[in-house]
């Protein structure tokens, strides 16, 4: 089945959540959905390369009846030519929109996501679906979520791991809990501090928790973790 760039585009952007965040690779271009058939041009390159991609775009989008923004696009200096830097770049901008636009789904609520609670989204594993790899295998993948509780009027919202990442950071995504012990990765000063003072709170994970054998999210795999049991009424992970 070979989709024509229109099928492509309607498909990726029915997808999206409302404020998800789309950046064609290699074009300069970043947009964010912001309705149901509409979406935003909130940045572009200033190159020619990106000033004409972003016609290519806007014809194309327009072309399967969705509206594009392009009233307030910041024309931003591509900054780096080092792909790594323009890959930490990019996703510093996208924290920031997801961090600064990203509410509540209760439309009479409009409260922020980023004043979330985010240290206590819980991790949801909804099993495995099949998905089609771009060759035509199928492959099995497992399905995440992050469920979130909104502080002002209590509406529950659950978030793909990726967006979640945006929208914590790097410092909440470094630990997690599970129902006994909670984890954090360490760096390697700290893996060499605790192997030195013979620190028996260290782990390396796997798929399932070492103590409760549920299952932990994919970032939570193969890394030196640090654990400590989980203080409430359950939790008590034995030391040896
Ligand atoms: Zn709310």
């Amino acid at each position: 089945m070979s989709n024509t760039p229109e099928d492509s585009a309607r498909d990726l952007l029915s997808r999206m959540r409302i404020g998800g965040i789309w950046e064609p690779e290699g074009l300069g271009l970043t947009y964010m959905r912001t309705g149901e058939t509409e979406i935003e041009l909130v940045t572009q390159d200033n190159t020619a390369f990106s000033a004409q991609a972003r016609i290519r775009m806007k014809v194309l989008i327009q072309g399967i009846d969705w509206t594009v923004k392009e009233e307030d696009t910041q024309i931003i200096e591509p900054k780096s030519e080092d792909p790594f830097t323009r890959h930490m770049e990019n996703t510093v901008r996208r924290q920031e929109m997801a961090q600064n636009n990203w509410r509540c789904p209760n439309q009479d609520c409009g409260c922020l996501m980023s004043a979330f609670v985010l240290e206590e989204g819980e991790w949801l594993f909804h099993g495995q679906s099949e998905y089609e790899s771009p060759n035509g295998d199928l492959e099995e993948v497992e399905q995440w979520a992050v469920s979130l509780t909104c502080p002002v009027c209590g509406t529950v919202t659950e978030m793909e791991p990726y967006d979640f990442g945006l929208l914590a950071g790097d410092e909440i995504m470094l630990s997690y809990q599970s129902s006994v012990a909670k984890f954090t990765a360490l760096e390697r000063p700290e893996i060499i501090e605790m192997m030195d003072s013979n620190s028996s709170n260290l782990v390396i994970t796997g798929t399932f928790c070492p103590f409760s054998g549920e299952i932990l999210p994919p970032h939570v795999r193969g890394a030196v973790v640090k654990f400590e049991p989980v203080k409430e009424d359950e939790g008590n992970v034995e030391e040896e």
